[in-house]
């Protein structure tokens, strides 16, 4: 296994490692370990005990929160050479499992499952960054697009393989393990029992990736799924994949925000959409801005495109989209748009151009961080990931807008309009926009939180939200959470600065 030794040698060899996409920077490791199989993994955290020192875990760093970021003097692990398939497991069908290393990317995923090998099987969880590896999407529990149908990344893992801070191992097979008596039990390869009591936290009814899921009749792999590494390493992923549908995707442009909210309402009483995403005037003029950086040409925006959704539809044998198109372009008529107000990602090419543009947003909002970045270092991203529960979303959205726009800031918003999920971006300029920006964001947490949402549905809380953490459940509720992280990690040794202080 690949190590690297000394901060040196870690500043000058491995300066990539220092950070993840919200360009927060905190320290230095003192090694840094490439494990290649689930030993390797051991070795490092024997290591770590031996030597007293704490661990951060690295994955692909396109998270958004600092969760990958070492902290000073750890040890890191970089999953980067374990990104293989150990086994592929056909269940009839429509189904197939893959065990896979935690380093795989959801590129190479896709890649295998386009394969004729991989019998257009997908994997339905979808956020943008398919650069992201799989282990980093299971320890914030990400979603995507479609997971407005599909649910989040939880709901596609059934088996995860971990590594503990004691350097013990366990395999967690979705439901070998459900809660009984409030208390979820672990046994180790070795033959040891943690018991886990369960507290009971209140968790509201949005989509949530931010602090443990906890639940009565829970079943214990998801306790670690979305645990940002602060419970255990994993070493194995097992995933199910499922029998691709016929997708067909468009992209529809609308006069006005309104009017593009009211089609949203529109698709979300349709059957068969999997995906609603929305783009405000900000993420076009964005893109039209920078339309030279993209990697695909885009052809040019129709007349008033204030706003657009892009849209996801599947087709089985009894619905086809042939069927639906009649209401759907009167329903984009009455919206103020229309069929040829939309670009069409029925083929290869046009699909291609439609995930550039929704991958081309947050990627140029990054790259525009970046470049402030060198003249005002301490410039990071800021972007809200909060969602209220659905009834609540018009209002909350319309409040969060007014406080943003009295700020006068740069900003950009797109995101989940399916789930009432959008991302609110801030460009700063300099150091003052930056304090603006994070006063802005208190705000709007506190909007959320008021209103019984989440401060994160889907990126988690990492080293930079923690504070909103504690405000969304209160300390009673954290110190619970703390007290499972200490059973199974008395040294609090894994991740630290993650989701606690
Ligand atoms: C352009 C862009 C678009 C994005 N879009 C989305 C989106 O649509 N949806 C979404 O959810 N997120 C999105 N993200 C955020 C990011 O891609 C996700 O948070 C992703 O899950 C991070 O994966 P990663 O491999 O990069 O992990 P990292 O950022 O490296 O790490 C994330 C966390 O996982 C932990 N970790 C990594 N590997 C392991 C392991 N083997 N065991 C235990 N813990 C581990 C890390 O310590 C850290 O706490 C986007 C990011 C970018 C840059």
């Amino acid at each position: 296994m690949r190590v690297v030794s000394g901060q040196t040698a870690v500043r000058e060899q491995l300066a990539d490692l220092l950070t993840d996409e919200s360009r927060y920077i905190e320290g230095v490791p003192d090694k840094v370990f490439f494990p290649e199989s689930d030993s390797d993994i051991r070795s490092a955290v024997e290591t770590a005990n031996r030597e007293n020192r704490r661990i951060t875990l690295i994955g692909a760093r396109t998270g958004i929160t600092g969760g990958s970021v070492p902290v000073d003097g750890c040890i890191a692990i970089s999953f980067s050479s374990m990104n293989r398939i150990l086994h592929v497991i056909p269940e009839g069908s429509d189904t197939a499992l893959l065990e896979c290393e935690p380093g795989i990317t959801l590129k190479e995923i896709e890649t295998y499952l386009k394969n004729p090998e991989g019998k257009r099987f997908f994997y339905p969880p979808d956020p943008t960054e398919t650069g992201a590896q799989l282990g980093g999407t299971v320890a914030t529990n990400a979603s995507g697009a479609r997971s407005y149908r599909y649910g989040p990344t939880r709901a596609h893992i059934e088996a995860v393989s971990v590594v503990l801070a004691s350097g013990e191992t366990a395999t967690i097979k979705r439901g070998s393990f459900v809660s009984r008596n409030e208390a979820l039990a672990l046994v180790t390869d070795q033959g040891t029992t943690y018991l886990i009591p369960l507290p009971s936290i209140q968790q509201g009814p949005v989509k949530n990736a931010a602090g443990y899921f906890i639940k009565p009749g829970m079943d214990l792999i998801d306790l670690f799924i979305g645990s940002e590494g602060t419970l255990a390493i994993f070493s194995s992923i097992t995933i199910r994949v499922r029998k691709e549908p016929h997708f067909l995707s468009g992209l529809t442009f609308f006069p006005s925000r309104k009017a593009a909210f009211s089609f949203a309402d529109f698709l979300r009483k349709e059957q068969q959409v999997c995906a609603i995403e929305y783009f405000d005037s900000t993420a076009i003029s964005l893109l039209a801005e920078h339309r030279k950086e993209l990697s695909i040409a885009l052809p040019d925006f129709p007349p008033k495109s204030n706003a657009a959704i892009l849209w996801e539809f599947f087709e089985d044998d009894v619905i086809l989209f042939e069927d639906r198109v009649e209401r759907w372009e009167s329903a984009m008529k009455e919206c103020g748009s229309s069929i040829d107000a939309t670009w069409a990602g029925f083929d290869e090419e046009g699909s291609a151009r439609l995930r550039e543009f929704r991958h081309a947003v947050p990627e140029l909002v990054n790259n525009a961080i970046a470049r402030t970045k060198t003249r005002f270092p301490i410039v990071r991203k800021v972007s809200s990931d909060a969602a209220v529960p659905l009834e609540r979303f018009p209002s909350v959205f319309n409040e969060q807008i007014r406080v943003i726009k009295q700020s006068g800031l740069h900003y950009v918003v797109f995101g989940h309009l399916g789930d009432g999920h959008l991302h609110f971006n801030f460009i700063p300029g300099d150091d003052r926009e930056m304090a603006q920006a994070l006063q802005i964001y208190d705000q709007l947490m506190a909007i959320a939180i008021l209103n019984n949402g989440t401060v994160s549905a889907e990126h988690g809380i990492g080293k930079l939200k923690k504070a909103y953490l504690q405000k969304m459940f209160g300390e009673e509720s954290i110190g619970k959470m703390k007290e499972i992280r200490l059973i199974l990690d008395p040294q609090a040794r894994l991740n630290p600065g993650n989701l606690f202080d």
